[in-house]
């Protein structure tokens, strides 16, 4: 096995060709069970390229903020873990993939009354719970919209439409809350808790926003941007370990032995990939496929993984030159 260097100029080329391939890809529909969602341009594509030493690559509509949903929970499990350390949020929430939807209530009661990983609906929810100053919803979203910010290095801007939206037709998600209340993994107010983790799913963020956040994680916690450390570097590993084993939700394994690329979705549309060390990567177009996953965003990854001959198993050291 050798080991491989990559020039600046390679990423970007394959990003190029892996974007014009990707936009004419077909299929897939927006989520239509959140009314905004339902209504977003299915015709918007952005793909957006961090590399370690903050260098930026963009194509497409990389600056079109849209919700960021369910990848908001990889910026929350990740500031569970600074205040409860990772062994805290596996005691309290789980690292279990389900290999089941993201909303599924099944899991919780397969799992023997456990939320499984904070990277589902369930253990995200948990997760809101548990973030500190415990009671105090003002504080506790201060600490997770700061935590996004500087991530990203920029801050996210909540969607006020889509914050409604959801609000009003988040029933499931209130029959999730309520049954981990049953047993006792919920950590402060149950309903503070929902709000709390229907509103960061209710941010607006673009793919350049998303790549940042990538490209903090795939650098054991430093922005690339910024130079501040966000995390400690054990984070770095765990974060990416959960995104790996249930960022596709019951898609997770097909796509890892497909990609290689460690990779979280959203039902907004967007992508966060993770390559240690190497890149963050991040990919938005709303169409989805039925695990909620975006079909274009997909496709723009799995062409960028392929064009490399990069992947998170093949033990290659990755060496990247300007
Ligand atoms: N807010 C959405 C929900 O709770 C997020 C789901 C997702 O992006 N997979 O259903």
């Amino acid at each position: 096995m050798t080991d491989i260097t990559i020039s600046h100029e390679q990423i970007e080329a394959a990003a190029r060709e892996a974007y014009g391939y990707a936009a004419t890809i077909k299929g897939g529909v927006n989520a239509h069970y959140i009314p905004y969602l339902a209504n977003i341009d299915p015709g918007l594509f952005g793909l957006s390229v961090m590399l370690p030493d903050g260098t930026a690559i963009d194509f497409g509509d990389t600056t079109y903020r849209f919700g960021i949903e369910s990848i908001s929970k990889v910026p929350t499990a990740i500031l569970a873990m600074i205040q409860h350390t990772p062994q805290g949020v596996l005691d309290k929430i789980g690292a279990d993939a389900t290999g089941l939807p993201f909303n599924s209530i099944f899991a919780i009661l397969l799992e023997n009354d456990h939320p499984s990983t904070p990277l589902v609906n369930a253990g995200a929810i948990s997760a809101c719970s548990m973030i500190d100053p415990k009671g105090d919803s003002d504080g506790k979203w201060k600490a997770i919209t700061d935590n996004i910010t500087a991530l990203c290095g920029s801050a996210p801007q909540l969607i006020d439409e889509l914050y409604h939206s959801e609000s009003a037709t988040n029933f499931n998600n209130r029959a999730i809350t309520w049954l981990l209340k049953n047993y006792d993994r919920i950590y402060d107010d149950p309903d503070m808790s929902l709000d709390l983790y229907t509103r960061q799913c209710s941010l607006g963020v673009t793919s350049a926003q998303l790549a940042a956040m990538a490209a903090t994680i795939a650098s054991g916690g430093v922005n690339p941007v910024s130079g501040a450390r966000v995390f400690d570097a054990a984070i770095a590993p765990k974060i990416t370990t959960l995104i790996a084993t249930v960022g596709f939700y019951q898609h997770s394994g097909d796509w890892l032995y497909t990609s290689g690329l460690p990779a979280k979705s959203g039902v907004g549309g967007g992508v966060l990939g993770v390559l240690p060390g190497v890149m963050g990567v991040a990919a938005f177009a709303p169409p989805l496929d039925e695990a909620g996953n975006s079909v274009k965003a997909q496709a723009a990854l799995l062409k960028m993984m392929e064009i490399l001959g990069l992947g998170i198993m093949d033990g290659r050291r990755v060496t990247i030159v300007k």
